[in-house]
């Protein structure tokens, strides 16, 4: 029996049974795995690490992507760094006239959510008001003198390409490249696995923006607990205001499993141990 065992904590991990490999290649950045399993549905795992499941995706895609546009509450132009999947950017066009770019550095995973992973993708990569670069995020923000509403940075862990995306660097290029007002969000890490990663990208966001903080999503197989995202703004947005935000949900139509307006606001509650890593930050 073929099983995929995760390798991302030191001396824990889940594993997964393979019912049946959908896809196995090397592509010239990373390991990409899609294979099936009972519990989850359809997984994707790169370099050995689960970036998605059919069954829990949704979670994470909605408060990367709702979080940051209603907080906002006019948000024309989004820009998704990796994200390669299409689900960031599948949730982020549900919202009327907002246009999204997305830089992915791997063409292989953006093609292999088009053949494997519809239910994450739909067909938001052919969307009219989607705009798909392939190219270091990195140098993107760099060199692009494009503004955004809002920048979701929906990287793989910070090792290999993504390594930059957690850095000084990068977020100052990000701050840069924000219209007033305008929302940084990142995929920032399990706190009680990976406290030291959550804090230090915390702590370089803090510097450059009036306001940082993180919140919280429960990502089943990100495993150790809730997830944090990163939030930075020069606008003072969180935790915002549930009726505010109600009256924004409504009016953009959305019908979501995991994200409401109270649990975007709760969402930004953080445990001791949690806000003890931002203070220490
Ligand atoms: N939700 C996921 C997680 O953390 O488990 C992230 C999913 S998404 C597949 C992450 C994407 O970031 C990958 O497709 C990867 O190729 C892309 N990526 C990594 N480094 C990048 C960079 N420097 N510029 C643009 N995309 C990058």
């Amino acid at each position: 029996m073929l099983s995929f065992a995760e390798a991302i904590h030191d001396g824990f991990g889940q594993s997964f049974r393979v019912d049946r490999l959908v896809h196995y290649e090397k592509t010239d950045l990373q390991e990409l795995v899609v294979f099936d399993n009972a519990s989850f549905g359809r997984v994707l795992a790169l370099d050995g690490v689960i970036q998605l499941t059919e069954r829990d995706h949704h979670v994470y895609h909605e408060m990367i992507a709702h979080v940051p546009v209603l907080a906002h509450g006019a948000v024309r132009d989004a820009l998704v760094i990796g994200g390669g999947d299409g689900g960031a950017l599948r949730e982020l066009l549900w919202h009327a006239g907002v246009r999204v770019t997305l830089v992915e550095i791997d063409p292989r995973v953006i093609e292999t959510a088009r053949a494997h992973l519809p239910f994450v993708c739909g067909d938001a990569f052919d969307h009219a008001r989607a705009e798909i670069v392939v190219g270091d995020g990195l140098a993107f923000v760099r060199d692009t003198d494009r503004r955004f509403d809002v920048i979701v940075v929906d990287s793989t862990d910070p090792v290999g390409p993504a390594a930059a995306l957690f850095g000084e660097g990068f977020y100052r290029d990000c701050a840069r490249r924000l219209a007033p007002g305008g929302v940084l969000v990142t995929q920032a890490g399990v706190p009680f696995f990976q406290g030291a990663q959550v804090a230090a990208a915390h702590r370089v966001r803090s510097r450059l923006f009036a306001h940082a903080t993180v919140y919280l999503a429960a990502v089943p197989t990100y495993t150790g607990g809730p997830m944090a995202l990163g939030f930075a703004s020069d606008a003072d947005l969180a935790p915002g205001d549930a009726a505010v935000l109600r009256e924004r949900y409504v009016a953009a139509g959305l019908a979501t499993r995991y994200y409401a307006p109270d649990v975007h606001v709760g969402a930004f509650a953080l445990p001791p141990e949690v806000r003890a890593l931002l203070r220490d930050a």
